[in-house]
């Protein structure tokens, strides 16, 4: 692999077979897959200065591994997922588990049997949990609107308080609603878990954190002799879109374009922007071994900010006398900024508008989109490199 910062002099587009714009995971598995599987010479373009999309992680000046982006947690049930990115690193058997700061006191979520002791007290805690054993029977989670149904005053009260204090003040900040903007149907799929697991994916057969960084495991993939990475290069500047033929650096181009950054950024915007929100991240050192006892704790009534997260309690790794936390603060995305945009907000209005840039690049059978941006859809991880790998197959396919 090499990675260069900036385009070299005289860069021309001919001499690839494939350009991916993203270093991401859409674009990482992307340029890796056309490599080996067709032989491809691939120029990946990356307008970061980094690769690895928004899992980059890196060590801070305390010497603790942080994800620059938010934390990610690696979690799948797709064993032909798990077995590309095993290729590329091991992953630690580490288990992700949350709790929710409740007027202070600490809770697991999905809110469990340990977490009605918590917030009814041990008599009664164990009461309702035996109810709940006795109606749905033992390690199902059991959304609120199920409990609701039965008319028990009891466990209607066990669903209005998580409704309260586990979703309804936690949605309002992630998503800047009003309680009457929230859909029911959303609030009634919110789970009480009848049992004493409190992993955050107790199902998901392949999980944890990369032995050594989700960057090391991007680099083993982009490490090809077909590869070659360009970062701080916006690909918006080398491509000229038309409808039915796409130019790059002013030339027709007839290799493969894999797109992986945003499509409504791609026409400028010109029939509006895709909105989103952000989230503001404020990273902190502290002088102490550790902060909270998991690596994610949730503010689901009080403070501004979302939650802490704490990097060491999911990586593992041991750095005596410091730890290095992460509060996030959740806000609308202004696209005229440099914002991240993180979360599409997933409403019809917003889903036609994509529809319409969608259309525009239907004529171009060598561009594809594919990622979070490309597709205006949330992906996790694992979804997006499933999307890839099938992306990929088609176009070695089709050789
Ligand atoms: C806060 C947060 C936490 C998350 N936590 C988890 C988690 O715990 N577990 C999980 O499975 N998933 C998690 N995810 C989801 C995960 O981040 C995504 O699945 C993944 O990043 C999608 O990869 P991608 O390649 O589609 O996009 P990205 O990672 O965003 O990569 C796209 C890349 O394209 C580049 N790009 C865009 N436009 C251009 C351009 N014009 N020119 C050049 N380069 C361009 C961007 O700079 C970026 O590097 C989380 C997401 C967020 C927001």
């Amino acid at each position: 692999m090499s990675i260069a910062s900036g385009l070299p002099e005289g860069f021309n587009p001919s001499n690839y077979d494939a350009i991916v714009v993203g270093a991401g995971y859409a674009g990482a598995v992307c340029a890796r897959m056309l490599a080996e599987g067709s032989s491809f010479r691939v120029a990946v373009l990356e307008r970061r200065n980094h690769i690895a999309g928004n899992a980059y992680d890196y060590v801070d000046e305390a010497g603790v591994l942080v994800h620059k982006y938010g934390p990610h947690i690696y979690h799948t049930f797709d064993d032909r997922v798990h077995q590309f990115l095993t290729r590329f690193t091991d992953f630690t058997d580490y288990q992700h588990k949350v709790l929710a700061n409740i007027h202070g006191t600490l809770m697991p979520v999905p809110f469990n049997h340990q977490s009605l002791k918590l917030a009814f007290g041990d008599e009664k805690g164990e009461r309702l949990y035996h109810k709940l054993i006795m109606t749905f029977g033992e390690n199902k989670k059991v959304p609120i609107l199920e409990l609701r149904k039965l008319n028990d005053p009891e466990l209607s009260e066990v669903a209005d308080y998580v409704y309260e204090n586990v979703f309804l003040h936690y949605t309002m900040k992630q998503w800047g609603k009003t309680p009457d903007q929230i859909d029911p149907e959303v609030m009634g799929r919110v789970p009480v878990f009848v049992g004493d697991d409190d992993r955050y994916f107790p199902q998901a057969p392949h999980q944890g954190m990369p032995a050594v960084s989700y960057t090391d495991m991007f680099e083993h993939m982009l490490d090809h002799d077909l590869i070659s990475v360009f970062t701080d290069v916006d690909a918006r500047d080398l491509l000229d879109v038309e409808q039915t033929s796409i130019k790059v650096c002013g030339q027709a181009y007839g290799g493969e374009i894999i797109y992986t950054g945003a499509l409504d950024e791609l026409f400028n915007m010109d029939l509006g922007a895709l909105p989103y929100r952000t989230l503001d991240m404020q990273f902190e050192t502290l002088d102490q071994d550790q902060f909270q006892p998991v690596g994610t704790v949730n503010y689901t009534v009080s403070e501004d900010f979302t939650r802490i997260t704490e990097f060491k309690n999911m990586t593992g790794q041991v750095v005596p006398g410091k730890t290095t936390i992460m509060r996030e603060y959740s806000k609308p995305y202004d696209p005229q900024s440099s914002q991240t945009p993180y979360y599409v907000i997933n409403e019809p209005q917003n889903i036609e508008l994509y529809k319409q840039y969608r259309e525009r690049v239907r004529g171009l059978i060598n561009f594809h989109v594919v990622g979070r941006l490309a597709e205006y859809r949330y992906y996790d991880m694992d979804g997006v490199v499933a999307s890839a790998l099938e992306l990929s197959n088609k176009i070695i396919s089709q050789q």
